[in-house]
């Protein structure tokens, strides 16, 4: 029986609704990685505790901030699936750069606005509308669902880790179905079947024990913003590759069928300059894909210290500081890689400073998928069935550091990464937003999904 027209009817007459419930979770300021947001976790979590029990589930809040669990068991002999994604968003600064307030979702014929729009609560959202088709059109779902919904994905998951210590062995499943990825671009379908791993850091470069008059000082004093470019300078080459030692002895090179898969794809320097309003650069010899999928990268991602106000001031200032921080690849160990960072930054710190290292994030190392599970296949096909184009397998840059744990703590069933974002989306930028037609979309995908999975 062809039910596309029923279930795109279904869509079509439930967009309003959809899209209320939408703007009424992304209202809550949900920044895991500022304290006093924590109340909004707490409010978002009953929200969600409230949308799940309206669909059948049952559902406890477990940790702080409070790891949303669901759970509906009513269809026997029937597959049990386990829904991970994340309820918390980045912080939305600079606040100056947005068009509406991020927390007050903006809806244009295009597409919805609001920090987590993308990322992760209209992905989340979708799930919950397909259920809602199953309940309304059926009474009830084609599988069996355990639902995690945390409130610290953009923070490390400390709780979420807490929890699953404690509850993964009651959450027997037979897959985790996780949206919280994008398209590599509209019209050209992905599945993301890799995610990077990552080591995050904040050094920091303390010299005089009060900032110095630098004509009196300058030249027999160390200056610590000089030692920290020095240091900085010295982890990365011209030809981008990084300069830990041994740092690429792990790292594989990529199958050649995967890589036969991705030059379908137009990743081309066009294709980046696009997006990113800069020209390609990178590490010599790999292809911007490669260079994102397989390649490992070191980022600064801010630099302080010293005076930088109006005018002018000479001084040799007390310290500088920097964050940042590594992507990793398969088979590379985040222990080990912060071990060789910590000691390689003391290494190159010039005499007369003190360098301090200092771990801001849990860390995690790259993840990878199979291609061959029937939950894969099923994806795939609901992808194509609702984008009328086969999504191609492909590796993203990002990460997400708590799936490795919950692979190994629900006993390596495989993990799907059926996301619908796109690039343009400006996930963790201002004026973030959701296309319209990739929710819609989405949500048409994750019907045909759960219905495969019943089937399964
Ligand atoms: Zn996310």
């Amino acid at each position: 029986m062809e039910d596309s027209p029923l279930i795109r009817d279904w869509i079509n007459g439930h967009k309003g609704e959809i899209l209320g419930a939408l703007v009424e979770f992304l209202r809550f300021p949900t920044i895991s990685a500022q304290h006093k947001y924590w109340g909004a976790l707490e409010e978002a979590a009953q929200w969600l505790k409230g949308q799940l029990e309206g669909l059948g589930f049952s559902v406890r809040l477990l940790g702080e901030p409070p790891v949303v669990y669901g759970y509906y068991a009513k269809a026997p002999n029937k597959p049990t699936l386990l829904l991970y994604g994340h309820y918390d968003v980045q912080p939305p600064e600079p606040l100056e750069l947005w068009e509406s307030p991020p927390f007050a979702p903006r809806l244009t014929t295009e597409a919805i606005y609001a920090r987590g729009a993308s990322d992760d609560k209209g992905q989340v959202y979708a799930h919950l509308a397909a259920w809602r088709y199953f309940i309304e059109t059926y009474g009830e779902l084609p599988v069996n669902l355990h639902v995690v919904l945390e409130g610290q994905e953009e923070t490390g998951s400390e709780s979420l880790y807490v929890v699953l210590e404690k509850h993964a062995p009651e959450w027997r499943c037979d897959a985790v179905i996780v949206s919280d990825t994008a398209f590599f671009a509209e019209n050209i379908p992905t599945l993301t079947v890799g995610l990077r791993g990552l080591v995050y850091g904040e050094l920091s470069v303390e010299g005089p024990a009060r900032d110095l008059h630098s004509g009196t000082f300058g030249g027999v004093v160390e200056n610590p913003i000089w030692a920290l470019c020095v240091i900085l300078a010295a982890l990365k080459g011209p030809d981008g590759r990084v300069h830990l030692p041994d740092f690429y002895a792990a790292v594989r090179p990529v199958a050649k069928d995967e890589r036969r898969l991705w030059r379908q794809l137009p990743a081309n320097a066009a294709h980046y300059e696009a997006l990113t309003g800069a020209p390609l650069s990178g590490e010599v010899g790999f292809t911007p894909l490669e260079r994102i999928g397989i390649r490992p990268t070191i980022e600064i991602h801010g630099i302080w210290g010293g005076y930088t106000g109006e005018g002018s001031k000479t001084i040799i200032p007390t310290s500088a500081h920097a964050k940042l921080s590594l992507r990793l690849v398969p088979h590379q160990d985040p222990a080990e890689v912060w071990q060789r960072l910590e000691e390689f930054i003391h290494r190159m710190a010039p005499p007369g400073v003190k360098v301090t290292l200092r771990r801001l994030h849990t860390g995690a190392p790259a993840f990878e998928t199979p291609t061959d599970s029937p939950y894969y296949q099923v994806a795939a096909e609901a992808v194509a069935k609702a984008f009328g184009r086969w999504p191609v397998p492909l590796r993203e840059g990002g990460s997400i550091p708590v799936l490795t744990a919950l692979h190994k703590a629900l006993g390596g069933v495989p993990i799907v990464l059926i996301g619908f974002g796109l690039p343009t989306d400006a996930v963790h930028s201002p004026n973030e937003h959701f296309k319209l037609t990739q929710l819609w979309q989405g949500i048409e995908a994750l019907i045909y999904a759960y219905q495969g999975f019943g089937k399964l």
